[in-house]
Order: structure tokens, then sequence, then C-alpha cells
């Protein structure tokens, strides 16, 4: 079965072809006009999806090297996300599929970062059930327990902001450009991380809160910029080593509170903040520490991108889970939740 995925959650519309569990093609294509704005403007990330989708998915097939007639399915991100965005995508999945003749399968954005390790590739193993996934990307954190492939529980998540957009929203405090994850990533690696500490909150449970970092990190620049107006320009590389290591300090400690009292050691990351260096490296040093087996999605899969949401849809497909021609997107969309009609 060769089957269709389309992303158009945010602002990269994507496509790709998947044969079984492998990925033919993965094309997206990324809005550069939020950049001038510091964030994504939902209005003109679904002009640029309308603009977008017909070039992405020929040029997804072109590089699968198939052709319409051999698509079994289609299948679409329905949620969450900007609902002018989605429906760029689900419309679009929709007509194909009727055209076609072929099944339609809805999919789940949250489930799709995390199913994306199950991607066949020959250099890295699946997950074993059940697993520990911590899923950080720019408007989710948290740690979801991964029964089986549609089992999934939430332990804990942010009482407030996601730690992508905690990274985003001190890039901005920082003077970088949107979105700041990537920049303060690079610029880390030639800071020292142990240079400024930042106060984090304390939760209860595995619950997390990234709000309070930002605000610290906000005082701390106004009040040194009354003293010197070029502190930022002079201490980047060591604001951006000692943000990152405060993120994704507080990221770990729940991590590992979770998979010891759980007595989970297979444990994922997922998500666009999972492209991060320093959590990566994190991760690795646990299998040394804590016995941990670690997955860590191909960069490629880390933020958001169409093989994921192809790779859910081939595991629907095999289950026969399609939906009807008259589903809509849906901007909320938990990561388990039931949509009876
Ligand atoms: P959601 O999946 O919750 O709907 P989203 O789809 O907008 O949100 P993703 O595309 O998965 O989010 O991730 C984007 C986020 O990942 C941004 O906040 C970005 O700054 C962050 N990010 C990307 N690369 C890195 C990195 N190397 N280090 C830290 N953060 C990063
Ligand atoms: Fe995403």
């Amino acid at each position: 079965t060769v089957i269709l995925g389309i992303e158009s959650s945010c602002d990269d519309t994507s496509a790709a072809v998947i044969r079984g569990n492998k990925i033919l093609s993965n094309i997206a294509a990324t809005q550069q006009v939020h950049n001038e704005y510091g964030g994504v403007v939902p209005e003109l990330a679904s002009r640029a999806h309308q603009q977008n989708i017909i070039p992405v998915v020929s040029k997804a097939l072109i590089q699968a090297n198939i052709q319409q007639k051999d698509i079994s399915a289609v299948g679409f991100t329905r949620g969450p996300g900007l609902l002018g965005s989605l429906l760029v995508g689900t419309s679009f999945a929709k007509s194909l599929a009727m055209s076609l003749q072929v099944p339609l399968i809805e999919v789940n954005h949250l489930q799709a970062h995390i199913l994306a390790h199950f991607i066949e590739d020959a250099n890295i193993m699946p997950p074993k059930f059940p697993f520990l996934c911590l899923t950080v990307s720019g408007g989710h954190t948290m740690i979801v327990l991964v029964k089986d492939y549609f089992q999934m529980q939430i332990i804990g998540k942010t009482i407030d902001d996601a730690a992508g957009e905690a990274f985003d929203k001190i890039g901005k405090i920082l003077q970088l450009d949107y979105p700041a994850g990537p920049i303060i990533d690079r610029m880390a690696k030639e800071g020292d991380p142990l240079r400024f500490s930042f106060s984090k909150a304390k939760m209860e449970n595995y619950d997390y809160s990234f709000s309070g970092v930002k605000t610290s990190v906000l005082y701390f620049i106004q009040k040194l910029l009354k003293e010197d107006p070029t502190f930022i320009q002079s201490n980047i590389y060591d604001l951006c080593a000692s943000v990152q290591k405060t993120i994704i300090d507080s990221l770990m400690v729940k991590l590992e509170k979770a998979s010891e009292e759980l007595g989970v050691k297979e444990v994922a990351i997922a998500g666009g903040v999972s492209a991060n260096s320093f959590l990566r490296a994190e991760m690795k040093k646990r299998e040394e520490t804590l016995g941990w087996n670690t997955y860590i999605p191909k960069f490629e899969y880390t933020t958001d991108n169409a093989a994921m949401i192809a790779m859910v849809a081939s595991l629907k497909f095999e289950r026969g889970e399609f939906c009807d021609l008259d589903v809509s997107a849906a901007a909320r969309y938990d990561l388990i939740q039931d949509f009876t009609k």
C-alpha cells in the first residue's frame, strides 16, 4: 500500500509518501512570511498553504516516483493546530480522496509526533511498548506513557507555556529571530551554561511550568540593560547556553522521575524541541547512568513534517480506520480524544 500524507497544522505545508512503514518522499514548504512578525500570523499561514499545497504534493509524488493512481489512501492532519491552516490540508485531502475514490484517514498531529518513531529505518530500532515519550513542541509539552500505537496516557504536562514556546519567547527577549529554538541551540554551543541561573517553578507530580523562567529572564535582562545597553550582544552565547540548560534540565528531572516511579526504561523524545542537541545529549547520557534505552527521532521527523502523518495513516490503514468525507478539521484535538459523531 502506498499512502499520501498531508500536514498543514501550522506554518509548514508538507506532503509525504509512505509504502508500508517506509518513507518514499517527504517534502515541505516552509513559510518565510512570518519571520518579520516574530511569530506565525494565522491569516498569512492559511493563504501560503493554499499556494503551496499543490506544488508540494506534486513534488512528493514525483520524488517517490509514483502516480496518482498508485495511491491507496490519503491521510491528513485533522488537528490540533490553526483552524485556517488545517482547513486547507483537510479540504485538499478530502477532494483528492473523493476524486481518486480511495479511503480518507484522519490523523492526530500529536500522536503523529510520537508515532514518527515507527518510520522504518535500517539504522534505527523502534521503541518497545510500553515506553515513555517526552513530547515537546511549539504548542505542547507532556510526558506520555505509550502502551500501544493508539493507547496513550498523559502522565504530566505543562500548565502554561510549552517548551518550544519558552525557547521562542525567551529568544524574543534576547532579540533573536523567530523561531528562536534552533538559534539558541546553535549559540549555546559557544557559551557557558553555568554563567547565569534563572529560577524555575517547582511543580507537583510530573507537570511542568515554563512561564516563570521566561519572566525570570525578562526581569534579569531589563535590569542589566539599564547598566549596560550592550549586555545582550556581549553575553549572547552564555545567555543562550544558560537558558537552554534551565529548560532542558527541568524537562529531564520530571522525565527521570516518571521513568523511576513507573519502572519504564524505554524512553523517547518527540516534537520540534527534540531536535535540540543538548536534550539529545542528556538523553544519551541516561543510557549509561540510568540504563535507559533511548529513542531519538531523526532530525527531519522532529519539527512538523508529513512523513509522521503518513506513518500514522499507514497504521490506521492496516486497522481499517477510515473516516467519512464529512469530517471537519479540529483546532483543538487532544492526544486521546474520542469524536463521537
Ligand atoms: P504542536 O506540535 O504542539 O502543535 P508545532 O507543530 O508548532 O506545535 P513543532 O513544529 O513540533 O511545533 O516544533 C516547533 C518548535 O520547536 C518551535 O518552538 C521551535 O523553536 C522548537 N525547536 C525547533 N528546533 C529546536 C532546537 N534545536 N532547540 C530547541 N527548540 C527547537
Ligand atoms: Fe508539531
